[in-house]
């Protein structure tokens, strides 16, 4: 008889693996274990609840735990941590309120996310210092703003959990000082595109760049810092018992999620998929991939079959009034890469000329050789994020500029110019292409 599936972790990964697992085994025996006491919410969330849009924690919930034990058979126990992987006697050692135990496997998904990293930022006493990355922060930092007592907060990091931690403290009529060590905002855009950005935080929050945060924190003393100085793979258990590791640290794993250790899978932020357009693993942690790769990863370790397609690094924010959004490679990106490739920008408008609310949306295209399409960014009050998904479908395709140029996409005076932003963008690339012919 086949033994237990053990999942580390009820993220979004873990349970999507889980609910897999069970889908391609009516009968195995299932069991996550997940060390807070919460499972299956969106993180992605997290900034919502703490501006007040989404007024009730609970309803970041996906599915109540009794979901997964009642109606899906799935053993989930919380406040249940994997401290270590006997991968020889296949077991993992768990710390639980009555101590440590350990529990067998047959076949092991490892989904234990990302952590924060926390650089060592001398915070004044008494200020208080949260992160945003479980239901738990979330909830402490809520109710502290919901308590009156915070004024002023510095939060460290112009990341995207970092911009929106800002809006949604703005939201509650705090004071916000934006401090980062880099000289610009959302590093993942190429520098003019991540300025457009700048320029627009700066219209709401206070925003140091350049700025070692331990001197501002020590002259100004906020109430309130919140670190979103970014998140590393939480991929210890696993590599301290053999699993090889890729770039940031993160598991490295074939296209059916498995690592090289014998019976162990693994997906989501602590794994590196691969990148489609880089042609190698890379460490992209975002939920639609946590999703997906928690679903391949589980039904292959319950004896399906099913395939990992990769990544190509497609993400969207909303930072204020402002929609951002970025695919594939930047220029900075490719070049770094030693791919040789060239940025066409163009600056259109989200609606018809003459439609109301019509705005400017800025796009930069990327593109190598024979014209090849590399990745975009998107900046503007609307219509980024429609567009770059029509660009992570051309990544997925390997088209290039020509194809671009030609796609047939839809229009409407409300929605776009009767040439679309993007096809204005592939047309001033061809053009580009046949000047350097
Ligand atoms: C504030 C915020 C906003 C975000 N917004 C977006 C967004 O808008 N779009 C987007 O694409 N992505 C966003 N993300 C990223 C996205 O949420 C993650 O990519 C996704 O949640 C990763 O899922 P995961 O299951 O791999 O990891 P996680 O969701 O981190 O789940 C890992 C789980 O494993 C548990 N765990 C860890 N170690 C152990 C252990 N040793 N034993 C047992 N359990 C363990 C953890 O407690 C956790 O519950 C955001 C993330 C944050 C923090």
């Amino acid at each position: 008889m086949t033994g237990a599936l053990v999942v580390l972790g009820g993220g979004a990964a873990g349970m999507s693996a889980a609910s897999a697992a069970r889908r391609a085994d009516p009968d195995r025996e299932i069991v996550v274990l997940e060390s807070t006491g919460h499972a299956a919410y969106g993180l992605c969330g997290l900034p919502y609840h703490l501006s007040g849009v989404v007024p009730d924690a609970e309803s970041l919930v996906s599915y109540p735990p009794a979901f997964f034990r009642e109606r899906r058979r799935i053993d989930l126990r919380l406040h249940a941590e994997a401290v270590a992987l006997d991968v020889a006697r296949r077991e993992v050692h768990v710390r639980t309120a009555g101590g440590v135990e350990r529990v067998g496997y047959t076949d092991l998904v490892v989904t234990t996310g990302g952590t924060p990293s926390r650089p060592p930022v001398p915070v004044p006493d008494g200020t208080a210092v949260h992160t945003v990355r479980t239901l738990e922060d979330a909830v402490a930092l809520r109710a502290l703003l919901d308590s009156g007592r915070v004024r002023t907060a510095a939060v460290v990091g112009a990341g995207y959990i970092g911009l929106e931690t800002a809006e949604a403290l703005h939201a509650r009529g705090v004071r916000v000082t934006v401090v980062e060590r880099l000289d610009g905002v959302l590093t993942t855009l190429d520098e003019p595109v991540a300025a457009r950005v700048e320029e627009h935080v700066r219209v709401h929050v206070e925003l140091l760049l350049g700025t070692d945060a331990g001197p501002v924190l020590a002259e100004r003393r906020p109430d309130l810092v919140v670190l979103c100085t970014g998140v590393r793979p939480a991929a210890g258990i696993a590599a301290a018992a053999g699993a090889a590791t890729g770039p940031g640290g993160a598991l490295l794993v074939d296209d059916r999620m498995r690592t090289d250790l014998p019976g162990v899978w693994a997906a989501g932020d602590c794994v590196a998929p691969h990148h489609r357009v880089l042609g190698r693993p890379a460490f992209v942690p975002l939920g639609p991939a946590a999703n997906r790769t928690g679903r391949v990863a589980g039904t292959n370790a319950a004896g399906g079959d099913a395939r990992f397609g990769g990544v190509v690094g497609t993400a969207v924010v909303k930072v204020f009034d402002l929609e951002v959004a970025r695919t594939g490679l930047t220029l900075a990106e490719a070049r770094a890469e030693g791919v040789a490739a060239t940025a066409t920008d163009v600056t259109s408008r989200s609606r018809a000329k003459y439609y109301p609310g019509a705005v400017p949306l800025h796009v930069r295209l990327v593109h190598g050789a024979g014209g090849r399409v590399l990745g975009a960014q998107l900046v503007g009050r609307e219509g980024a994020a429609k567009r770059v998904d029509v660009v992570a479908a051309a990544l997925h395709a390997g088209l290039d500029v020509d194809d671009l140029a030609a796609l047939d996409l839809a229009y409407a005076p409300p929605y776009s110019p009767v040439y679309d932003p993007l096809l204005v963008v592939a047309q001033a690339a061809q053009r580009e292409l046949a000047r350097v012919a």
